[in-house]
């Protein structure tokens, strides 16, 4: 059976809700792909190199841990389009609060009239990482805040160097 999903998102920067995530897949699923949004049109903070490298090590880390695949890879389309190229037949959404599932609800209905091979599955998020966010991280990090209780030490560097430039 074919095990293989697809999670996608901006990362920009991973957050350790994502990589709640991540781990808490890796036990449903492997290998897991994770699909980082090139987003035309919008300009994140970090590049996409830098989100790739950073959750390619955090993920590494993650899959170590519970002896499963993660793998990462880029995309610029549909992501129904991009977790079929990644060979999934599932797709991994992280649910927060009702605005959240608000939104994915109907992402989810979409991508499966377009794609109804790939089969949505939401996680909810946990307790403990509920409250991140990667809006918040850069908002907080460019106001001058320390975003480390939210982000693998990786992320915060690459936020600190990109500030800096
Ligand atoms: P997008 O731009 O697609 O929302 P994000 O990188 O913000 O990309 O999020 C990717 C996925 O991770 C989404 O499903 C989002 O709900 C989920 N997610 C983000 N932060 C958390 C968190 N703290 N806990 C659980 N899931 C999260």
């Amino acid at each position: 059976m074919n095990r293989t999903a697809f999670y996608p998102g901006s990362f920009d920067p991973v957050t350790n809700g994502h990589l709640n995530i991540i781990e808490r897949a890796l036990a449903l699923f492997s290998p897991l792909v994770v699909g980082i949004g090139a987003h035309h049109g919008k300009t994140p903070m970090l590049d996409l190199d830098t989100r790739v490298r950073l959750v390619e090590e955090a993920g590494t880390e993650a899959a170590g841990r519970t002896g499963s695949e993660v793998r990462v890879v880029t995309f610029d389309g549909l992501v129904v389009e991009a977790a079929r190229e990644a060979g999934a037949t599932a797709l991994v959404r992280g649910l927060r609060d009702s605005s959240d599932f608000a939104y994915e609800i109907r992402m989810a209905h979409m991508n499966a009239t377009m794609a109804g091979d790939v089969e949505t599955v939401f996680l909810a998020a946990d307790p403990e990482t509920a409250f991140i966010s990667s809006t918040l991280v850069r908002q907080i990090a460019t106001m001058g805040g320390d975003v480390s209780p939210f982000v693998p030490p990786a992320s915060a560097a690459a936020i600190a160097s990109a500030l800096a430039r």
